[in-house]
């Protein structure tokens, strides 16, 4: 099949803590992108900064550092037919306030930075993250 692709999503902190890890990834599956590879893993604040790294000169980039590295995360390979648009399109608007209904981020999401979930804007940006995440 053409078209198939690989992204990096994260389920956020606020959503391991909630317990959502399995409804998350069951929208996932319900929709088509096959998750590859799963970890659930706790980084350190350094680590946050150098994944988050295209926001450093953003206002919000120590908070978003602190809080990725705040508690657990579960970071997962998708793969299916567009993942990468695919996967923003089920995640929603960054700000839950924005989004879509039955999106991830409108179903879970808390405000605009506990907004449940990760994707990768770009092909280019999703095979950087997965190898930040699962290199080998
Ligand atoms: N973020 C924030 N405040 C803002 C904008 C973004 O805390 O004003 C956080 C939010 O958690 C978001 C992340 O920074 O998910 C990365 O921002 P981006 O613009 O890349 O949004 P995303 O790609 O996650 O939708
Ligand atoms: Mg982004």
């Amino acid at each position: 099949m053409s078209n198939v692709e690989q992204t990096l999503s994260i389920i956020k902190p606020d959503a391991v803590e909630r317990n959502l890890i399995e409804e998350i990834k069951n929208i996932f599956i319900k929709n088509n992108l096959n998750i590859k590879n799963s970890k659930k893993i706790h980084i350190t604040k350094d680590e946050a900064a150098e994944f988050y790294k295209v926001h450093q000169s953003k206002p919000f980039y120590n908070d978003l550092c602190g809080y990725l590295s705040s508690g657990p995360i579960v970071v997962m390979i998708l793969e299916g037919k567009s993942a990468v648009a695919e996967n923003r399109k089920l995640m929603g608007a960054t700000n839950p306030k924005d989004a879509q209904e039955n999106t991830i981020r409108k179903l879970y999401g808390i405000s605009i930075d506990k907004n449940s979930v990760h994707g990768s804007d770009s092909l280019e940006n999703a095979k950087k993250e997965i190898n930040f995440f699962f290199k080998n």
